[in-house]
């Protein structure tokens, strides 16, 4: 294909660069982890934790996964607009308002209370609906969020199965601390689901899957015998935290790049940015790279952060301003405009901070930190090596564009 984003399309310097192959590989990995037949949730809220919900849908369920997973009504909504049509999971709560547009979507409703349910049960009767229509129960065993008490969960349990137009698609728990290797309370929650579900069973209202690995829950080997495993962090090959490692073959998908826009003069004295926060006390060269907070890159990244410039760090000088930042040429280092630098990579190679670098600076974790990068920067998307045009889905069968 005709050159590449990153050398030669009309495209903002500042872009993230997203390996679909990653993503594949990564779920083909995680599906390595789980029994043969546990299917693979591949949850894509908060637009693909960052990366772009369709493009990793579509890369996602190429490469194995059997469902999708979202937050809210419009994130399913957008899949669908991108002629994603797979089974697709609202995680989450909704207004018993949206269940009739979820439904007419074909999307999956949680519940956890008779008022949703009541909700999903009238969208379910609605005039061209024809069921039955999926129902995931959400049991809260320890998190207190989102969820049904396991004492009052046979109860809406009862009420799905008995519904002859809903299917009890799945029970289904999530952990609080399985992110912490050590913590015992994964095996208590754990405890509480397998009675709920028993009970369930008693009751005559066994579900049809039960779910209740994250990533965390993967990686740490609690997903047991499930018939379903929600994979998200994981899947963009980020480890859920610092205390847990992905397994060998895992890679990060996303990498943050932009280009030197200006190269700057600084002589002893010279102050840098917004408030003069940086004051040189002796002559250097700085460059000038057009993210900043606007972006999400944070203003709390001023005085602690770097970028990457062939394979050195170049500290921050200044203030983070929303559409700007300015780094110091590393010593001994010519840079020109249009000079590559990395902002975010899992590359030492590259000199850039990893996500998890960044998400420590700015006081955060590695979730909100690839969330946090805003829509205004492009995402391209590699795949076998080669960048994909701007606005194909990746549709499958196809790496010509
Ligand atoms: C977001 C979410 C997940 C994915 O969690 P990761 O830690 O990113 O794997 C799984 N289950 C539920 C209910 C979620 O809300």
């Amino acid at each position: 294909m005709a050159g590449t984003p990153t050398e030669e399309e009309p495209l903002r310097a500042t872009r993230a660069i997203v390996d679909l192959d990653a993503i594949a590989g990564n779920l083909r990995a995680l599906k390595g982890l789980l029994p043969e037949q546990t299917r693979v949730m591949a949850v894509v809220k908060g637009n693909g934790y960052g990366h772009g919900a369709p493009w990793i849908a579509r890369a996602a369920l190429d490469a194995g996964a059997s469902l999708l997973g979202v937050a809210t009504v419009d994130e399913g909504s957008e899949l669908r607009d991108a002629g994603i049509d797979a089974p697709t999971m609202i995680l989450g709560s909704i207004d018993p308002i949206e269940a009739q547009r979820a439904c007419r979507l074909g999307l999956e409703v949680s519940v956890a209370d008779e008022r949703l349910l009541r909700a999903v049960q009238d969208a379910a009767r609605a005039p061209g609906m024809s069921g039955p229509i999926p129902v995931h129960l959400k049991v809260d065993t320890g998190l207190r969020r989102y969820g049904v008490l396991p004492d009052e969960a046979v109860d809406l349990a009862l009420a799905i199965a008995r519904d002859p137009l809903l299917r009890f698609a799945s029970a289904f728990t999530h952990f609080a601390s399985a992110d912490q290797p050590q913590e015992p309370f994964t095996a208590t929650q754990l405890e509480r689901f397998a009675q709920a579900i028993e009970a369930m069973r008693s009751a005559g209202a066994p579900p049809e899957a039960r779910h209740v690995a994250n990533s965390a829950g993967i990686l740490g080997g609690w997903s047991g015998d499930c018939e379903i495993a929600r994979a998200g962090i994981s899947l963009y090959g980020v480890p859920p935290s610092e205390e847990m490692s992905l397994p060998p073959g895992m890679r990060q998908a996303f990498r943050l790049e932009s280009r030197v826009m200006r190269v700057i003069p600084i002589a002893a004295g010279d102050s840098v940015g917004y408030n003069r926060a940086f004051i040189a006390e002796r002559p250097t060269s700085a460059m000038l790279i057009p993210i900043g907070y606007g972006d999400g890159y944070r203003r709390a990244l001023a005085g602690t952060s770097w970028v990457g410039i062939e394979g050195r760090k170049a500290p921050l000088l200044g203030r983070v301003s929303m559409d700007q930042i300015v780094a110091e040429v590393p010593e001994g280092l010519t840079v020109r405009p249009g000079h590559r630098v990395v902002l975010a990579a899992d590359d030492p190679a590259s000199g850039a901070p990893s996500i998890h670098d960044l998400a420590g600076m700015m006081g955060t974790n590695a979730y909100e930190t690839l969330v946090g990068f805003r829509r205004r920067i492009p995402r391209v998307y590699l795949r076998g090596g080669e960048y994909l045009p701007a606005g194909s889905w990746g549709e499958p069968g196809t790496d010509d564009g």
